[in-house]
């Protein structure tokens, strides 16, 4: 399928100079959802995870349908002061100053094997972040999947020791 059919792209947005790609179009359509999930369950179930994780909340969009599709369960990561339990946290520069992801500290066994899932890989600033919570419960991960990549910001080099699977760039 070619799923940039379903990808609307806006200009100025959240801000003057930013091209903002938007999967809106592509969840609303069953038939484009379904097979980008179908993909991405494929590549996850190759990758034998046993858990899959994702950074709200368009990480959810992708990861949770993938966690259903393979009998599998999801674990949220959350902007500081969502989760209700004991956390473990992680400090990551954006923009604009800094932000806090934070995980449940008894979501992942040490050794379990992790996909982290997301929308769009930029800088690859949050899912670097996210690998670190995952990684401070000794989690390991074996795969991280996008449904796009913009290869420009070059976040696979920063996540050069990682195997990512993406099913569009631009
Ligand atoms: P990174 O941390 O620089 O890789 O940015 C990726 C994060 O920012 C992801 O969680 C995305 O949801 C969000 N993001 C950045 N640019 C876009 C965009 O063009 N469309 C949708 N989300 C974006």
């Amino acid at each position: 399928m070619n799923y940039k059919e379903y990808i609307s792209i806006v200009e100025n947005f959240p801000k003057e100079g930013i091209v903002f790609k938007d999967i809106t179009p592509l969840m609303q359509n069953g038939e484009a959802y379904k097979a980008a999930i179908e993909d991405i369950a494929v590549y996850t179930r190759q990758k034998n995870a046993d858990v899959i994780v994702g950074p709200e909340a368009r990480g959810f969009v992708v990861g949770c349908p993938v966690a259903y599709a393979l009998d599998l369960g999801f674990v949220p990561v959350r902007k500081q002061g969502k989760l209700p339990r004991e956390v473990v946290k992680v400090d990551y520069g954006k923009e604009y100053g800094k932000d806090v992801l934070t995980l449940h500290k008894d979501a992942i066994k040490p050794g379990q094997k992790v996909v982290i899932t997301d929308d769009l890989l930029a800088t690859g600033g949050t899912i670097e972040a996210t690998i670190d919570l995952v990684e401070q419960l000794g989690g390991v991960v074996v795969g991280l999947v996008f449904m796009i990549e913009l290869t420009n910001l070059k976040g696979r080099e920063k996540l050069k020791n990682y195997d990512i699977f993406t099913l569009m760039q631009y």
